[in-house]
């Protein structure tokens, strides 16, 4: 599998964590959307896309999100606690949907996705520079950290 080209456009407002969105092409072929570089402790990491992780309501069946303390439907108090810690012990709020399954693939993903990022960051300092228009920004919420 080779990444033949990434797009990246830059978050500059929003949450400070979240840096840019974007896009990868995998074999001239196949597009993943909705790939995060995101500010973590040690650097910028590269968060796949992933969709929060929901349950539903005792009352009314609807879905809510796991940090909702209400429900969006009924308005019924829904129970706390209902997050699940993953085995570091961070809370497991989203699950990804298109990932890497090895530590080489997620290595490779990881540098060429930040290099693009780090050439668009130097890019975006001139004067005429012009933001890419065809990432759509549909989801800024920051996944919890991937190491
Ligand atoms: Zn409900």
């Amino acid at each position: 599998m080779e990444i033949t080209e990434v797009r990246v456009k830059l978050v500059s407002n929003g949450d400070e964590r979240l840096k840019a969105f974007c896009s990868m092409t995998l074999d001239n072929e196949f597009v993943i959307r909705d790939i995060k570089v995101i500010e973590g402790t040690n650097g910028h990491f590269v968060a796949m896309p992933s969709r929060k992780l929901t349950d539903h309501c005792e009352n009314c069946g609807s879905k809510n999100h796991l940090r909702a303390k209400f429900c969006n439907n009924c308005g019924k108090k829904l129970p706390e606690g209902r997050v699940k810690e993953d085995n570091k012990g961070r809370m497991k709020l989203h699950a990804d949907i298109a990932h890497p399954i090895n530590a080489e693939c997620r290595r490779r993903i990881q540098e060429t996705v930040i290099s693009a990022f780090e050439k668009e960051m130097e890019k975006s300092k001139q004067e005429d520079y012009k933001p890419p228009e065809e990432i759509s920004e549909s989801d800024e919420d920051v996944p919890e950290v991937v190491s």
